[in-house]
């Protein structure tokens, strides 16, 4: 197995046996390029989300995939596993320098046994925040670098490790394909989840209208502070991003701070930093790429601020463990 460049006008990846990539299937090629957005409206919260004990693990799962008999997936928590951090015993399910591989592979092996996917070949990827997105006919030797995988295959399960980053899972129960993404805000502002939507039109002949998508916990809008210059990168490429970010307020502020107008009132500098919800903007998108909002499920939970729950990187730098959101088919 290895990561193979197919030809395509935006950044794609496939990775398949050699016999299996025919020349039809290198052809196909189209462009999803020119998605018009819709805007949000409110989005589910965790509590209708199935939240799945055992042996001391939290698997996070959503209802409306879930019933899917032939469908297994499931977003990690913090709680139970091997892993030693600080004197608590944590899921860790990313190598970490703090962390043997020993762990992680044990943390992983309970994991996915929680929801019934031993058997499945889990399909971690080299993540580098990009909008590179692989196809999955087989499981590689080696993870490759890149941040969504689709597949419509059974046996594999595909996995985004994430500590604050939005994780996305994505399901087409008619042509029977799923998807995993990994969007921070670089794979955010290249729509990495439209793309990845878009090589499932591609690939399977998915119809984004009955797709079912999972946005797993992620910072949240509350606490992911970013910098002005990637505020006005998003104001360029989306219409609506003004509705994704807040003004970063410390308490001392007597007025709203204009820093989207870039008129700032008076001699008032802009803001050094704003929030962005990122699991708005990805919804967004979502929405904007034809999925239906009722089939849209969002996580509520922080991973700034349920730090007993979940790991946060901006919180925790190089002592957070990692998450793992994996979708994947039985049959
Ligand atoms: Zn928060």
């Amino acid at each position: 197995m290895f990561c193979l460049a197919a030809d395509s006008d935006y950044t794609v990846r496939v990775v398949a046996p050699r016999e299996t990539l025919t020349p039809k299937r290198q052809a196909r090629k189209r462009s999803s390029r020119g998605q018009t957005f819709l805007s949000a409206s409110s989005s589910r919260s965790s509590s209708d989300w199935i939240e799945r004990k055992v042996r001391g693990m939290q698997i996070l799962l959503v209802p409306a995939l879930a019933k899917l008999p032939w469908l297994v997936h499931g977003f990690s928590t913090r709680p139970g596993g091997v892993s030693l951090l600080n004197g608590e015993k944590v899921l860790n399910l990313g190598f970490t320098e703090w962390d043997s591989k020993e762990s992680v592979l044990e943390n992983r092996r309970r994991f996915q046994s929680a929801f019934g996917a031993t058997d499945l070949k889990l399909i971690s990827l080299k993540q580098i925040h990009s909008d590179v997105i692989h196809l999955f006919d087989a499981a590689p030797a080696e993870p490759c670098r890149g941040d969504a995988s689709v597949t419509n295959r059974s046996g594999l399960l595909l996995a985004v490790q994430t500590a604050d980053c939005v994780p996305i899972l994505l399901v087409d129960p008619k042509k029977r394909a799923v998807a995993a993404v990994h969007a921070g805000w670089r794979g955010t502002l290249q729509r990495i989840v439209v793309k990845a939507i878009g090589q499932m039109q591609m690939q399977f002949k998915s119809r984004p209208a009955d797709l079912l998508a999972g946005i797993g916990p992620s910072i949240g809008g509350c606490c992911y502070e970013v910098g002005t210059e990637v505020a006005t990168q998003f104001q360029s490429q989306f219409a609506e991003a003004p509705e994704w970010f807040d003004e970063f307020r410390t308490g001392d502020e007597p007025n709203p701070i204009q820093w989207l107008n870039m008129m700032p009132p008076g001699h008032q500098p802009p803001p050094k930093n704003v929030l962005l919800d990122l699991r708005k903007a990805n919804r967004g998108q979502l929405l904007g790429a034809g999925l239906r909002a009722p089939n849209i499920f969002v996580s509520d939970l922080c991973t700034a601020c349920r730090r007993d729950l979940l790991f946060s990187y901006r919180k925790e730098g190089a002592q957070s463990g990692r998450l793992m959101s994996v979708i994947g088919m039985l049959t």
